[in-house]
């Protein structure tokens, strides 16, 4: 339901948390938050309010200065941690917003491949899928390449890699997403009020696009793969 991720230059953990807060009008059941830290993914979720998802982060910090939050809204599989976003494997963490209509074909080829999955979420075959790419040895822009034509729905993704601290890709059709330029810093969020405490600096996605965040910019492409640019423009959102 609600999508924030940071590629930050400092801690991201209450950051995430903060942008989560701002979409809490959107509604939603569970929640969580996936920092990339000295070559290991950092998850920590909780079902239902934020407040349960800071008692976690209390209890068992997650350190690092990049990372991915969401705040669900159940479509498929009950509300509760282990379904809560983000997804992960051992290589990848996935947030997603919308509804991946063909999971199932896609989640019965994982599981014929001997892949075993942790949730009831359309979401997860998504993290499956990219993670066998890079399994198999392909770039984290050539793995999003070669798993966003399979996928039939609706969907707004970002997506951490293990061994790429220094970069997050996000996804869209029809949902949305927008990336938010800092400081030495960049951003995705699923709306421009999401990231008004970091930047009012917004460039949103178009349909079929996909982005490669950095610290020092973004690289957006259409769903031709093609390197495009999209208009950055003052949100005019208030912190
Ligand atoms: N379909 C996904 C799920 O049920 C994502 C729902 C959302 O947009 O929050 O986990």
């Amino acid at each position: 339901c609600g999508i924030i991720g940071i590629v930050g230059k400092e801690e991201v953990a209450d950051r995430l948390v903060d942008g989560l807060k701002r979409m809490e009008y959107r509604g939603y059941d569970s929640a969580g938050v996936c920092t990339v830290r000295d070559g290991s993914l950092v998850r920590r979720r909780a079902e239902g309010k934020l407040a349960n998802l800071v008692a976690e982060l209390e209890r068992d910090p997650a350190s690092g200065t990049i990372g991915i939050a969401h705040t669900r809204w159940a479509t498929h599989g009950a509300p509760t941690a282990s379904n809560a976003h983000p997804h992960a494997t051992g290589q990848v963490a996935l947030v997603h917003n919308g509804i991946i209509e063909n999971f199932r074909p896609l989640r019965d080829e994982l599981i014929a491949r001997g892949r075993t999955l942790e949730s009831e979420t359309d979401s997860e075959v998504v993290a499956h899928l990219v993670s066998e790419e890079i399994e198999g040895g392909a770039t984290p822009e050539d793995a999003v390449k070669a798993v966003l034509p399979k996928l039939r729905g609706a969907f707004a993704l970002a997506i951490a890699f293990r061994d790429h601290p220094d970069m997050l890709i996000g996804a869209r059709l029809g949902s949305p997403l927008v990336v938010g330029y800092g400081e030495g810093e960049t951003y995705l969020g699923s709306d421009a009020l999401a990231l008004a405490p970091l930047t009012q600096k917004i460039a949103y996605l178009e349909e079929g696009d996909w982005v490669v965040v950095r610290r020092d910019g973004a690289q957006v492409y259409d769903a031709q793969n093609v390197p495009v640019e999209r208009e950055i423009t003052h949100s005019g959102a208030t912190a």
